[in-house]
């Protein structure tokens, strides 16, 4: 059924349904709009069809188009083609689990189960490997068929359960099959998207397209901020990591298409005759017609076709086998058999064309990480562990060359790939050790601007220096795979080489998905010394553009004859006395630690020595040394029987990160290792910190009661006493702060007025904005922000916005009384408010606190955002986005309370009160009064004794070595001056006695 629809008033949840609409707008006016457009299904020259999100759809109107409904509800039809309970002739997700169990325990001789990714819920990500003798490497042209990225078009699923099924039950029996299982490995996802499947939505619990997710040619279309934003797609990434494939197929519904890369751009793919033939064979026996994804649709950025081809190498390919998603149950036998037959001849043609092993020409020994160019068509692939390499092309002649570092460049010419069939290629390779450490893959491209991307290519940036650059795009950003660790030696460690002379930052890091250490910034070529980077190698190097498109020629690094030690894995054993062994260092905890050392170089590090040091003003170390003995190449040490001893203060705020350096020698080899040990774990009870090291914003609420700053519940109502604004729907007003109350001081800025904005929240000073799609924080499009309830509301429905200056009580208060969420009466209010303190009550910095109340939780935060970030946009704090709480957030009833102070967290040891396990106790007996305090002790042993005296940031005043003392009680007169005599300024401070064993700390506050 076709609906005719026009800006008619729909039941249920505003904006975040998703429809299927045929727009009737010209193909030139398609750039404005393509970014609102989720999916596109078709596009002619005068109108395309496309999911869109109901708010789109209004504004596709709004614009003057006519649309016209196709499906009103996506889910609406998931649901009908497939029932949520049952699912009707499709298959659940449990079903999957099981049968895919049971299938995998049926036929162990050609099948293996895999589970690749675990979903942000907990759901499996699974892969079923087929192939003879699977738990073996066997040297198969890989191939790969998923399905089910998008949860609503999961007839995927059920094509690739009907595959697995015609592969194991005619295996032995038809002699077609039987070939395949035993000369091809194939592997099977049937889905990618377990949550979406269960929910029958298109994107993830998270609510992001994974087919936005991959991290090549990406750019922001997922809704997340990063690329490899969710596990599952994290996961692919990992899967194809040494596991090369020759072709990938990933199946949608919405309409009937099937195409290869790629998605980002129009520029034709090095493979694109082969791409087409075979894309033109599978439409000859599926009836699909054939195109590349962004000539036959329009671009689309971070899909999974260009992740395969651009970063892998394997002739990635997507089909859309039906218009419904799904569609109807009565047409899957029909869709999968015409998949079956098609995907058959696939199978076939991915064992043809060339093959071979890379081999050491002295050892024999296989080489891995080499890049296999076969011209014509000069794309790459990449061996596998074993050293093979298989590439599907065209019957034609064919030179082909290998690259590898260590090792000179390889060329074989006049080979010839027959008809029908594969050459096997065998090359030995011969040692050249003067050769530099090259990159081997694009792991990560943001791609800001494909239009300028022009006709570059991830491969381009590889290997040595060529004439060729890969362009980054303006701002873009790529993350490139070295094919060894560089080392740090002595002086420059790599170059990376440009073709022209634009600027680049070179960040470093021995994981693919950081953390980032800053290397470099320069211009052209870059010369890097790990050393600035403070790390002893580097498996990945970032770049990241400064606007003016960085041309990235290759990255080059020497190879180092030398050890090269790296932290593999911290242990922490906690176990009683001192410690409650649950594997963490807690506050008030002493616990063993264990480091397990991983040589990388290529030389043995000998009789190798470790000092472990901090300057952590809340973590000590109480036996500093360990040895490791002589560590080999590729190997793995620890200290477990000679271990080190650390141990955290009870103040120690939690999620503490404390700097730890070791420092090693060894036999001619010295070096120092940074690494971070994390103290506790934020419970409930505490407060959320924002984002800043240290933190400057806590977030205290009414159930973190171990804290002098936490709220209580107290509501102020303001109806018919303050000012109502009679905010419009999507409004924003400015307020002027009243004189007396003064300026509001928020992130070190001083702002004399508000923004009231109808959806939930207030921006400090001004702003137009009037964003009612909340999002996660921070958000660089948004203003400064105290969100308390940021979600579509419709104040217009229930008795609007209120303001009240409460002179005497010294606070400005915002009500958004009893409005309700979009589109208004029909749906579920809330009554909530924003209170802000003025500076005489600000905290100890000058900044103000600010308070959230609830009276009521009708729709509690199920689609809102509530946190706060400041004016440049990087420092936030995220205390609940879209039902999903930080984990020390206390859930929003009637009654919550959240208070917004830059008083760091205090409370439990206030009063003196602390005791630490060996009872050394520390408190005021005179609080300070002008320059001197008076402070008691009481010691059960000898210790040598030494008080450390810190300021609110962290930095050391006083040190007074008292030296040994007898068992005793002790009063101290202490003298309020730093170490140079000079009186202290007024503020917060702490006090921190040591002995050798034990430590307490008490805060005092000076005022003068
Ligand atoms: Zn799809």
């Amino acid at each position: 059924m076709v609906l005719f629809l026009v800006g008619l008033v729909f039941a249920g949840v505003w904006g975040e349904r998703e429809m299927k609409v045929k727009v009737f707008c010209p193909k030139t006016q398609l750039k404005m709009v393509a970014r609102d457009v989720l999916e596109f299904y078709e596009v002619q020259d005068d109108y395309f069809i496309g999911a869109v999100k109901e708010r789109q759809y209004q504004q596709l109107l709004s614009m003057g188009y006519k649309v016209e409904v196709l499906v009103l509800d996506m889910e609406e039809e998931a649901n009908r083609n497939c029932p949520k309970e049952d699912f009707g002739r499709y298959h659940s997700y449990q079903e999957i689990m099981d049968t895919f169990a049971l299938i995998a325990n049926t036929y162990p001789d050609i099948c293996l189960l895999d589970t690749i990714a675990v979903s942000p819920t907990g759901k499996y990500v699974i892969a079923l490997k087929i192939t003879k003798d699977p738990t073996v490497e066997n040297y198969r042209p890989r191939l790969e068929w998923d399905g089910t990225t998008h949860g609503n078009e999961n007839i995927g699923t059920e094509i690739c359960w009907f595959f697995v099924r015609q592969l194991t039950e005619n295996y032995g029996s038809d002699s077609l099959i039987t070939y395949l299982v035993n000369t091809r490995e194939i592997w099977i996802i049937p889905c990618v998207n377990p949550e979406g499947l269960i929910n029958r939505t298109r994107g993830n619990s998270n609510g992001i397209d994974l087919n936005r997710d991959y991290g090549y040619a990406w750019n922001e279309e997922s809704g997340a901020d990063v690329p490899w934003s969710q596990p599952e797609i994290r996961g692919f990434r990992d899967f194809f990591q040494n596991r090369p494939f020759v072709m990938t197929m990933t199946y949608h519904s919405g309409t009937t298409s099937v195409m290869w890369p790629w998605s980002y751009s129009r520029i034709a793919t090095y493979d694109s005759v082969a791409h087409s033939q075979l894309c033109q064979l599978y439409g000859s026996i599926t009836g699909y017609p054939a195109y590349q994804i962004s000539r036959g649709l329009y671009e689309s950025q971070g899909t999974s076709t260009d992740f395969y081809y651009g970063a892998e190498g394997a002739l990635g390919f997507a089909a859309e086998v039906a218009s419904g998603q799904p569609p109807p149950q009565g047409q899957i036998d029909t869709i999968c058999r015409a998949n079956w037959t098609a995907s058959k001849q696939w199978m076939i043609k991915g064992g043809f064309g060339l093959r071979g092993q890379i081999t050491d020409s002295l050892t024999g020994l296989p080489v891995k990480r080499a890049l296999v160019i076969s011209d014509p068509t000069n794309w790459m692939v990449c061996t596998d562990t074993c050293g093979w390499f298989f590439k599907y092309v065209l019957p034609g002649t064919y030179t082909i060359k290998v690259m590898a570092d260590g090792y000179e460049t390889k060329t074989l010419t006049g080979i010839v790939v027959p008809n029908d069939t594969f050459v096997v290629v065998p090359i030995e390779l011969k040692l050249d050790t003067t050769a530099p450490i090259t990159g081997y893959k694009v792991t990560t491209w943001i791609c800001k601007s494909p239009t300028g991307a022009g006709n570059t290519m991830g491969l381009f940036g590889l290997f040595r220096r060529d004439n060729r650059a890969f362009t980054l795009t303006a701002r873009g950003m790529a993350v490139i795979e070295m094919s060894q660790p560089i080392i740090n030696g002595a002086g420059t460690d790599f170059t990376v080489y440009s073709t022209s002379s634009k600027p680049c930052s070179v960040l470093v890091s021995t994981e693919w998905n950081g953390p980032w250490s800053f290397c470099a910034y320069g211009s052209g070529n870059i010369a890097c010394d790990l050393a600035d980077a403070r790390v002893s190698l580097a498996n990945f190097i970032r770049l990241i553009d400064c606007g003016q498109s960085y041309d990235l020629n290759a990255i080059e690094g020497t190879i180092t004859n030398a050890p090269a030690l790296i932290l593999e894995s911290q242990t922490v054993i906690d176990s009683p006395p001192g410690g409650n062994g649950d594997g963490r260092l807690d506050p008030g905890e002493s616990a063993d630690l264990i480091l397990a050392l991983r040589n990388a170089g290529r030389v043995a590090a000998n009789d190798v020595g470790a000092v472990l040091h901090t300057d952590d003003q809340y973590v000590a170390v109480l036996d500093s040394t360990a040895d490791f003995g002589d560590i080999m190449p590729d190997s793995v040490k620890s200290n477990f029987s000679d271990r080190f001893r650390i141990t955290a203060a009870l103040e120690t705020p939690r999620e503490h990160s404390a700097e730890m350096w070791l420092y090693l020698t060894g036999t001619g080899y010295s070096d120092s290792i940074s690494f971070r040990v994390i103290v506790g774990e934020l419970r409930m009870i505490d407060p959320i910190p924002d984002n800043s090291e240290p933190p400057l914003y806590w977030a205290y609420d009414e159930v973190d009661t171990l804290y002098s700053e936490h709220p209580v519940f107290d509501w102020v109502e303001i109806r018919n006493i303050g000012t109502r604004l009679n905010l419009g729907d999507d409004e924003t007003r400015q307020v002027s702060l009243p004189s007396d109350f003064g300026p509001f001081a928020f992130y070190g800025q001083s702002y004399s007025s508000i923004s009231v904005c109808s959806n939930g929240w207030i921006a400090p000073g001004y702003t137009s904005a009037n964003m009612q799609n909340n999002t996660t924080l921070p958000n660089s499009s948004m203003p400064p922000l105290l969100a308390a309830n940021w979600d579509d509301i419709d104040c217009r429905y229930g008795n609007n916005v209120w303001y009240y200056y409460d002179t005497t009580g010294h606070r400005f208060i915002i009500e958004w009384d009893s409005v309700h969420y979009y589109p208004g009466n029909s749906m579920p209010w809330d009554k909530f408010e924003i209170i802000l303190f003025d500076t005489t009550l600000a905290g100890e910095d000058g900044n103000c606190k600010f308070l959230f109340q609830y009276l009521t939780a009708n729709r509690p935060g199920t689609s809102a955002t509530i946190g706060i970030q400041d004016h440049t946009k990087t420092k936030f704090i995220q205390a609940l986005y879209n039902g999903s709480y930080h984990r020390a957030a206390a859930p929003w009833i009637s009654g919550h309370a959240i208070k917004f102070s830059t008083d760091q967290p205090t409370g439990t040891f206030e009063n003196g009160d602390i005791i630490d396990p060996m009872k050394l106790k520390i408190n005021f007996l005179v609080n300070p009064v002008k320059d001197r305090a008076i402070l008691g002790y009481t010691l059960k042993q000898v210790a040598d004794v030494l008080l450390v005296v810190y300021d609110r940031c962290g930095r050391v005043v006083r040190r007074i070595d008292f030296g040994k003392q007898q068992p005793g009680s002790y009063q101290i007169n202490l003298n309020l001056t730093d170490s140079k005599d000079k009186r202290l300024s007024q503020g917060v401070y702490w006090a921190k006695l040591m002995t050798g064993k034990a430590q307490a700390t008490a805060k005092f506050v000076l005022m003068r």
